[in-house]
């Protein structure tokens, strides 16, 4: 039915590979494409090794447009996903238009030399995706990604009118080293360290980061890992589910940080070491937070021995038929079985099976149109279907618990 190129060949290209590969009567052709090919070829034979299939595998610089754009023709692609890095996402996306192609991501663009990331960028592309009559999907991971769809599931299936989402991100896993990120350890670190926001009535909130003594945090009780302190941080899906969400009052993402995650990057920072500027080291020029990614352990080798669970879920409050319901909706995701189907923990599983079931969805016909999209603008239903049948299952419960005021 279509052939795909993934872009990025880290924790979550490998994740996505595996996926398509495992649903042969969508995916017919697929082609992984990354910086360094010896990645891409490991990957594939890992996938030959678990599933009988082969896959094509190629070197791209992906931020150089026409090495993309010879890529594309070459392979003949119908769809582009772009699981690099996030600095990558404009020129994929110019590549995608010159060559006439859909494009899917799962991170919304941020210019290297500033840690601050928005959609602006990437809806500027609007007009000239319509014009080419492709589409783009954006932030097609978890969260991004599913947190967007379980809003969109409960505002067609559940609500008359949602007005107050939280996004609550567990990781209560183990993975056995001192200090490590579970994506890539530049783009993880610039996230969590810049300033904290969420959406209230119509404007954005600022709160201290989650390294000040005054941050916010409390903890909630998730199911099957028990209680775990949660931080206000900000993320991307809160800007465009602040847009696309009816009758929405408040909006807040929260993620688990343990003491000693904590601890770990409150010394990195104060020594310099998260820095993303460029310092002079014996008369060579080094960026520290770069530095600092080849000190830490590759987020796409920490799935072996990684044992526990994910728990990322929404709970929605709104009203139905006049009456106030809270709702939430969630999945739990086991790293070391993860480890066991696709060689990768759960946080780039969480990641690359969404983008897989977006992938499918474009191609099938199911998702389509003009422009540039969020994920929460398209039919979430066979989307739910989907995580069900392709590894993450969800839960909907009514929620009687307590949030923060
Ligand atoms: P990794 O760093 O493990 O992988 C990134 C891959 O992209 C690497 O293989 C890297 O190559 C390749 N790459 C980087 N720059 C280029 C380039 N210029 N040309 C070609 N290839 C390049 O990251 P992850 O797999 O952990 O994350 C991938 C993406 O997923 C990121 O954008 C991240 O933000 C996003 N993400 C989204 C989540 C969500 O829920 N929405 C959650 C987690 C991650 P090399 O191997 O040579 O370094």
């Amino acid at each position: 039915m279509g052939r795909v190129l993934i872009i990025g060949a880290g924790g979550v290209g490998r994740v996505v590979a595996h996926k398509c590969a495992q649903v042969p009567e969508v995916f017919t052709d697929i082609m992984l494409a990354s910086r360094t090919l010896a990645k891409c070829m490991q990957i594939e034979k890992e996938i030959k090794d678990r599933t009988g299939r082969s896959i094509e595998v190629a070197e791209v610089n992906a931020d150089d447009v026409a090495d993309i754009v010879s890529l594309i023709k070459k392979f003949n692609a119908d769809l582009v996903i772009n699981v690099a890095l996030p600095y990558q996402d404009l020129k994929i996306m110019d590549a995608c238009l010159e060559a006439g192609v859909n494009y899917i991501d799962t991170a919304n663009y941020e210019p290297p030399d500033d840690a601050h990331f928005e959609y602006s960028w990437q809806w500027a592309y609007q007009d000239k995706f319509r014009e080419k009559g492709i589409m783009a999907v954006l932030g097609s991971g978890f969260d991004p990604g599913v947190s967007n769809i379980f809003c969109s599931y409960a505002q067609k299936n559940l609500f008359d009118e949602i007005n107050y989402v939280d996004i609550l991100d567990c990781n209560a896993g183990s993975h056995g080293h001192h200090f490590a990120t579970n994506f890539n350890p530049e783009i993880n670190i610039r996230e969590v360290t810049q300033t904290v926001r969420h959406w209230k009535d119509g404007e954005w909130v600022d709160s201290p980061v989650i390294l000040d003594p005054k941050s916010v945090h409390f903890s909630f009780d998730y199911p099957v890992v028990g209680k775990k302190e949660s931080y206000l941080l900000y993320h991307e899906e809160l800007e465009s589910l602040a847009k696309n969400i009816k009758g929405l009052r408040r909006i807040r993402f929260w993620m688990t940080f343990s003491e000693n995650y904590l601890t770990h990057l409150r010394v990195l920072q104060n020594v310099g070491l998260t820095r993303i500027d460029e310092v002079d080291y014996e008369g060579k020029k080094v960026v520290p937070i770069r530095f600092l990614k080849s000190l830490l352990p590759d987020p796409a080798t920490l799935g072996t021995g990684y044992t526990g669970k994910t728990v990322i879920g929404n709970v929605m409050t709104g009203l139905k038929d006049g009456k106030k319901k809270s709702v939430y909706i969630y999945n739990v995701c086991d790293h070391a079985e993860a480890f066991d189907e696709v060689g990768a923990q759960a946080v780039s599983y969480t990641t690359g099976v969404p983008a897989m079931i977006t992938a499918m969805l474009v191609l099938k016909g199911m998702w389509k149109g003009t422009g540039v999209y969020n994920m929460e603008q398209f039919d979430p239903d066979p989307f739910m279907d989907a995580l069900n049948k392709y590894g993450l299952p969800w839960k909907q419960e009514e929620f009687n618990g307590e949030l923060p005021e």
